[in-house]
């Protein structure tokens, strides 16, 4: 497996068990040192204080480098993916599938908020400053809008700015018609392509190395700025939020994958562990999405023709910890605002935040801008908002690795709905 980094190559003497031992040591696996990393970055940020600041070069590198290989990933990958399907039938039926799994998922994300929020109530008798209704979040854009961004005027601009949505809606299209060409030229671009999915993916895989000094700085910058403090006053609305994003990402969906997949979830789970990580510490679906495909299609044995499509569709419009958290801080702020919320608004809520986890985007704090829509369809103050910035960023990373989680499952959950094969590496897949 590529992301256990050196650990594949071949020694250049005899094998020894000594030497077996040491290329499997837990410390030279990549999920053992991103752990080490966040742990790591944690004390660093802790001990600093904001000195840590002098990490972010580090992390930025980081991200840069993954931003780097999205839209060439992205475009490579589907492109090559949608060719392999061969017609728009099979393509159609793929997204179907992939979108009736990410509204399921996200529905029962938003249920167990729903649950955990109104069970826990941890808005009732607090004492916060009210916000003044300054500073609303942008008003974002209406369904027919959204719908139309969909296709790119310009796929080169859309590329350029990194629009994920445009540039998947092109690359289908490409994959589509390139379909439709005699075999040699077919052949042609298509190798052309799969030769430039390769040497991304390459990268890429060279990218993930980086991953735990990425972490380590990323983490301890976070910790380091802002510090322990801000979440006093918000402890048990943030242990909701977490509480019920656990439920999901370790009940609903390990569920999911067992009985619709037939996965071992501990076995998926480590295989997709580092972008999950990436995920936490990036707060990012989009600048994750390279560490996903890498995860889910060379560890955990997920065709490219099904992770080509389904992931990147599912890190633009799927996201069940987005969902989920909407859903919580907007009874949140209804609750330290002291309104009783009606079922109509609390249902109001339910399919805003669903909405709204659609339209976020994959980047870090989409999902507090989003708030907008759905404090104004359950009726709610929108400067409510101001209650909860504080302790966003934290929320964010937890949210973000769910997302990325679910996105990893419906890839598996799709492949095998599409009577595909999934080989985990190293062995069975059960
Ligand atoms: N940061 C999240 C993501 O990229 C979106 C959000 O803010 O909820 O998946």
């Amino acid at each position: 497996p590529v992301a256990e980094g050196r650990s594949e190559r071949r020694p250049t003497g005899r094998p020894t068990p000594e030497r077996a031992a040491r290329r499997n040591a837990w410390y030279r696996q990549l999920h053992w040192q991103i752990a080490l990393g966040i742990a790591g970055g944690i004390a660093l940020g802790a001990a600093l204080g904001p000195q840590a600041r002098a990490l972010h070069p580090i992390g930025d590198l980081f991200l840069r480098l993954l931003r780097m290989v999205i839209v060439p990933l992205i475009f490579s990958s589907l492109v090559v993916g949608t060719a392999g399907l061969g017609d728009a039938a099979r393509v159609g039926r793929l997204g179907a599938k992939a979108l009736a799994y990410y509204v399921a998922t996200s529905a029962a994300a938003i249920a167990v908020g729903l649950a955990a929020v109104n069970a826990a109530r941890p808005g009732a008798g607090i004492h916060l400053p009210l916000p003044a209704p300054a500073a609303l979040p942008q008003a974002p854009p209406g369904l027919a809008d959204m719908l139309l961004q969909i296709v790119p005027e310009n796929p080169l601009a859309a590329m350029a700015q990194g629009d994920v949505l445009p540039v998947i809606f092109f690359a289908l299209l490409v994959g589509l018609f390139a379909n439709r060409l005699d075999r040699r030229l077919r052949e042609a671009l298509v190798g052309v392509l799969q030769a430039a999915f390769e040497v991304t993916m390459g990268i890429t895989s060279f990218v993930i190395r980086l991953a735990p000094a990425g972490i380590f700085a990323l983490v301890a910058v976070l910790v380091g700025t802002t510090g322990f403090e801000v979440f006093r006053p918000l402890l048990r609305y943030v242990l909701t939020v977490a509480f019920a994003l656990a439920v999901h990402a370790l009940v609903t969906l390990p569920v999911i994958l067992r009985f619709a997949a037939r996965l071992s979830p501990y076995r998926y789970g480590r295989a997709v562990a580092p972008a999950l990580a990436t995920a936490f510490s990036t707060a990012s679906s989009s600048a994750t999405l390279p560490v996903t495909l890498e995860c889910v299609e060379k560890h955990a044995g997920v065709p490219n023709r099904i992770g080509s499509l389904v992931l990147p569709l599912g890190a633009t419009i799927n996201m069940d910890g987005t969902a989920l958290y909407e859903c919580v801080a907007a009874i949140f702020i209804a609750q330290v605002y002291g309104i009783a919320l009606t079922p109509a608004q609390q249902l109001a809520i339910f399919l805003a935040a669903l909405l709204a986890s659609i339209g976020a985007a994959g980047i870090p704090m989409a999902g507090l801008v989003m708030m907008g829509i759905v404090l104004r369809a359950a009726g709610l103050p929108l400067e409510g908002v101001g209650l909860i910035v504080a302790v966003d960023r934290v929320l964010d990373m937890c949210r973000t690795a769910v997302n990325v989680w679910s996105d990893t499952v419906g890839a598996a959950v799709v492949a095998r709905w599409e009577g595909e094969l999934i080989r985990p590496a190293g062995g069975g897949d059960r």
